[in-house]
Order: structure tokens, then C-alpha cells, then sequence
């Protein structure tokens, strides 16, 4: 019999003696007819299950579970875990918040992964997003770890308030982003999402349910952001926000010089102005965008024809329908600080939704050309700002651009380091530059696309950063053996391997990482 085969067996052994110690005895078999135990033993090993908890957006790995639970309550996932970690055969568990990962992270192989999305199904204990606060203490929503940023929006706005910090791509968890650091263009101004947390409750491998912040259980609250699901499941999350623009100016600049380009870039990050600053290769083959008309379209396709790789800088502005009038006045004043040629800005002004919500579009084009659940290759790398101009020249020109694999998205924009704070599982380039870049080379295999062709080009690319002395840090990082997550961790291994012990030590959770659960 394999190991993992008494799963099963061991689950309703748990859940049966955890409600037979709490209630009394004569009712047992009541309770076995109850809704409770139905829950707890609502392990899903249908083929269905097994396929939605064996995937990810990025298709390129699979792993077989032993089923897949959906909670309707914190006391399924309590449960669940106590009935591993109390075992004498713990077996792995992985919380699943939108499956968006794209190396099997949160996968289970022989395990159970448990669908965090059916909170939401249950409304007594489900959907959790209370705004509180105020304009002297401050503003936060309590919000469930299995909720997805666009409904943290749709809840918050109506109250005229919203988080500071995004990721571009609204339909991701929050626990799913917490795990990682949850990063777009507002973390210069705002931190990344791990930065913008106030409280916590985290189910531990022990599962042991313990609320967790700054000065509460402060090392539980440090170890999970950025924790890649090691140490816990993030039931809720105290998100700070604030006063909600209903409105933002759009703009695109287009360079074909780099140096111009990130000193504009990182001018725009130091100083007062605008509220997001992101940045992407434009190449020969990129397709079309609709944020520019025709003309422009033409025009930036004949200057990339010529140029072979153009970048473009893309800034927002947020305001109030109110203040129209001095904010092209601002706007104008920050152009003329800038390297650009003027005649390759592009605006939009559009709702501070429609803004946020903007890849969402994307996806359902793609969705409907077929080309939205293919393999996706992705490499995220943050790179130390004092090599970026090498990195440039190494990997987007002579690798990326000559090679032509594919056409993107590239984003390559600097973050300002100031609101992350070290004591977070997150991990930075172990620099003391006040900024470092982030690069995402978010390739999508097509049809004519073979995504091994990609995988080699990104070896091709970390092996040129390591032999070019460029100590580049993994974002959503993949490892396969020990040495290389080590590595990646640096100086953070010993106390993130310590916490592993401390809150999850019979490696329980999210092995799909492969960080303690190596093949
Ligand atoms: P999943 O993939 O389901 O899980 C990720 C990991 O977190 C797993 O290890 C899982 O076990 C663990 N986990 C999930 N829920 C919990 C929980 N409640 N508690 C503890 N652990 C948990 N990232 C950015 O920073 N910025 C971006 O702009 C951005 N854009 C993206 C756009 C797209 C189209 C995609 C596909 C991804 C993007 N990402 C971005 C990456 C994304 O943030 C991560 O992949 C994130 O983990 C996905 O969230 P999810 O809810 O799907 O998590």
C-alpha cells in the first residue's frame, strides 16, 4: 500500500476523535450524520477535482494529488491540518487560492489540495471583506485569504476607499500574493502588497490557528509574507487603504535609448508626482496594443523595424474629477523633467477601475483566440540596479531580442527598496542600493511556440547572469535542489528554515514549492 493511501483513513480517524474529544460521546452518531463530518470528509478524488488541483496557468508541470478539499469554513482547514501534523504519516497539503502560479506551487503530489475559493460558497463563514477605520487612524479592510483582489476592489470602492498596492492582474488571491510579495507599479511609492498587511490570521502546519502583525506573534506575521505558503494559510488579512482616485491619466513614452529610459524611470520613482511607474520592451514582433490608435500603433512598429528594441515607460497619474484643470498643469511641469522626445507620449484617461482592471481585458481577447491557457515559460528576476545596463545589453538585447522566441509581455521597471522591510520571508538583491529592477519575461508558448525551446533561452539566461557576476534574485522563485534555494534565501535561510521548524515542522504545507520537499 503506498504511503499516502492511508490518507483517507487517517483523515476521518482525526476528524472523528477531534469531534468526539469535543463533544459528548453519547451523540457520536449523530455527528458522524452531520453536517460537520460531511464537510471534513468532503475530500474530492473525482477526476474533475484531481485535473483542477493537478494544473496551473503555468501548464508546464503536473503533479497528482490524493484529492482535493473545499472548505467551507476555517474549521475544515483547522481540521485538516491537525488530522497531517497529529498523524504518524503526515501528508502534504497545499492551500490553492487562483491556481495563477506557474511551476506547480501549489500542487500536493499524493496530498490533499485544498481549493480556497469554496470560503466563498459559504455564506456564514465565507466571503470576508469588512472596511473599518478612519481618517485619524487610518483606513483597512479584513479580508479573507481566498478572496481575489478585483472583489477586494469591487468591496472597497463603494466606500471611496481602496488598497495603495496592486499586482497588474487583479484575479489572484491575496493569500496567493502575500505568499510571494504581490508587486506592480505603485510598490515605489507604497511598498508591494507584504508591505501594506496590518494583521493576520494563519493557520500553522501545527494547525494551530493564531493571529499574527508587527508586535503580536511578530515572527509568524514575518515569516508568512513572503513565505511562499511554508508556514501557514493566511485565513485573513488586515489590508490598509486609502482615499480611492476616481480618476487616472495614462501615459506610454516611448525610448530607444536605455540610459534615458531607466534615468527617467528612476527620476520618476524618487520624486513627487506620479502614482505608478512600470516599464516593457517593445520588439520588431510585438503585437499590437490597444492602448495606442493606429497611427501611433504604425509609427512605434516603423521605430522598432528601425531600432530592432524600443522601451516604454508607462506612467499614471491618479486624480479626482474635481481638480481636472491643475493636474495637466503637474503633468506638463514632470514632462519637463524628463529625457523623453515628446513626441512619443501617449495618453489615455480612464476610471481608476478601469485602470486597475486593465490586463483583464487581455486575458479575455486571449481566452477567446485559445491562446490564454497555453504553457507559460515565465522568468521574474529582480536585478541589482548597478548591473542593469549589462543586463540589458546580455540578456534583453543579445539574448531576448536576437533570439526572438517569443513577444512578451517584457517588463522591466526599478522598485524603490525603502517600504520593504527585511524581517519579511521576501527576498531582494542583497545589495544596499536604495532601488533594484524588476524584469518579467512573461513568455507564452504558442502553437508554434515549443515551451522547451523557452526554458532553454531562461537557462541560457540565469547561467549568463551568474557568469557575468550579476546576483539576480528569483521573484516566484523555482529551485530544484537545496543548494539552489540557499542560495536564493542568502543570508534569510537560517531563520526562514528555523520558522520551518517552528510552525511547520513535519513540512506539511505547500510542498509544491520544493523547497523542504524535495523530489
Ligand atoms: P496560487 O498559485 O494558488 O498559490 C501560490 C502559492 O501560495 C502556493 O504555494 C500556495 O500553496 C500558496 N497559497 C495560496 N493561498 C494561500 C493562503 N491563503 N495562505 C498561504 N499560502 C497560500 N505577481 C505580482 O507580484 N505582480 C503581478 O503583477 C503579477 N501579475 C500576474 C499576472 C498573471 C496573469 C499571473 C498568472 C500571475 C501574476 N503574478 C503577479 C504572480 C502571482 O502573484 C503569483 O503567481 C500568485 O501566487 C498567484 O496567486 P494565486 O492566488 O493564484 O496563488
Amino acid at each position: 500500500m503506498g504511503y499516502y493511501s492511508l490518507i483517507p483513513l487517517i483523515i476521518n480517524i482525526m476528524v472523528f476523535m477531534t469531534l468526539v474529544s469535543s463533544r459528548p460521546l453519547p451523540n457520536t452518531r449523530v455527528l458522524l450524520s452531520s453536517n460537520e463530518i460531511t464537510n471534513n470528509n468532503n475530500i474530492c478524488t473525482s477526476t474533475s477535482c484531481i485535473k483542477t488541483a493537478s494544473s496551473d496557468y503555468g501548464s508546464l508541470i503536473q503533479e497528482l494529488p490524493y484529492g482535493l478539499l473545499q472548505p467551507s469554513s476555517i474549521s475544515d482547514i483547522i481540521h485538516l491540518v491537525q488530522s497531517s501534523y497529529n498523524s504518524s504519516s503526515p501528508f502534504p497539503i497545499a492551500a490553492r487560492g487562483n491556481g495563477h502560479s506557474v511551476r506547480g506551487q501549489a500542487m500536493a503530489k499524493d496530498g490533499v489540495v485544498m481549493d480556497m475559493s469554496s470560503l466563498n460558497n459559504n455564506n456564514v463563514t465565507g466571503t470576508v471583506i469588512r472596511v473599518s477605520g478612519n481618517s485619524s487612524l487610518g483606513f483597512y479592510a479584513d479580508v479573507g485569504g481566498e478572496q481575489l483582489w478585483i472583489d477586494v476592489l469591487r468591496a472597497t470602492l463603494p466606500h471611496g476607499l481602496a488598497p495603495v498596492s496592486w499586482t497588474d492582474y487583479l484575479y489572484l488571491t491575496v493569500g496567493g500574493t502575500l505568499s510571494n510579495a504581490g508587486i506592480s507599479g505603485q510598490a515605489s511609492f507604497h511598498g508591494p502588497q507584504v508591505s501594506n498587511v496590518l494583521e493576520m490570521d494563519v493557520v500553522t502546519g501545527k494547525g494551530d490557528l493564531i493571529t499574527c502583525s508587527k508586535s503580536m506573534n511578530s515572527d509568524l506575521f514575518y515569516a508568512v509574507l513572503g513565505g511562499l505558503g511554508q508556514f501557514g494559510i493566511i485565513t485573513r488579512a488586515r489590508i490598509v487603504l486609502d482615499h480611492a482616485p476616481t480618476r487616472v491619466k495614462w501615459f506610454k513614452m516611448v525610448y530607444d535609448d536605455f540610459t534615458k529610459f531607466t534615468k527617467d524611470q528612476e527620476h520618476l520613482i524618487t520624486n513627487e508626482g506620479f502614482d505608478y511607474v512600470e516599464g516593457s520592451l517593445i520588439l520588431k514582433n510585438s503585437p499590437a496594443n490597444s492602448f495606442f490608435s493606429s497611427s501611433d500603433q504604425y509609427l512605434i512598429n516603423s521605430l522598432a523595424s528601425e531600432n530592432g528594441i524600443l522601451y516604454c515607460l508607462e506612467a499614471v497619474k491618479y486624480y479626482h474629477d474635481e481638480i481636472i484643470y491643475t493636474i495637466e498643469e503637474e503633468i506638463q511641469m514632470i514632462f519637463n523633467t524628463l529625457n523623453v522626445n515628446l513626441g512619443l507620449i501617449f495618453n489615455k484617461d480612464v476610471t481608476f477601475f478601469d485602470f486597475l482592471n486593465r490586463v483583464r481585458s487581455e486575458e479575455l481577447v486571449l481566452q477567446s483566440l485559445g491562446l490564454w491557457e497555453v504553457p507559460h515559460p515565465w522568468l521574474n528576476l529582480f536585478v541589482p540596479r548597478s548591473r542593469i545596463a549589462d543586463f540589458n545589453q546580455g540578456v534583453l538585447v543579445d539574448i531576448v531580442q536576437k533570439q526572438s522566441l517569443c513577444s512578451g509581455p517584457f517588463l522591466i521597471y526599478p522598485i524603490n527598496r525603502k517600504k520593504w522591510d527585511d524581517r519579511m520571508s521576501v527576498v531582494t538583491p542583497e545589495d544596499d542600493d536604495n532601488m533594484f529592477y524588476t524584469v518579467g519575461l512573461l513568455n507564452a508558448a504558442g502553437p508554434t511556440t515549443d515551451p522547451t525551446v523557452i526554458e532553454k533561452q531562461n537557462k541560457k539566461i540565469l547561467d549568463y547572469c551568474e557568469k557575468a557576476g550579476i546576483k539576480i534574485k528569483q521573484y516566484l522563485p523555482h529551485y530544484t535542489n537545496k543548494a539552489g534555494w540557499m542560495n536564493h534565501f542568502g543570508n534569510k535561510w537560517s531563520v526562514f528554515k528555523a520558522m520551518k521548524e517552528q510552525f511547520d515542522p513535519k513540512m506539511i504545507l505547500s510542498p509544491g514549492q520544493k523547497i523542504f520537499n524535495l523530489d
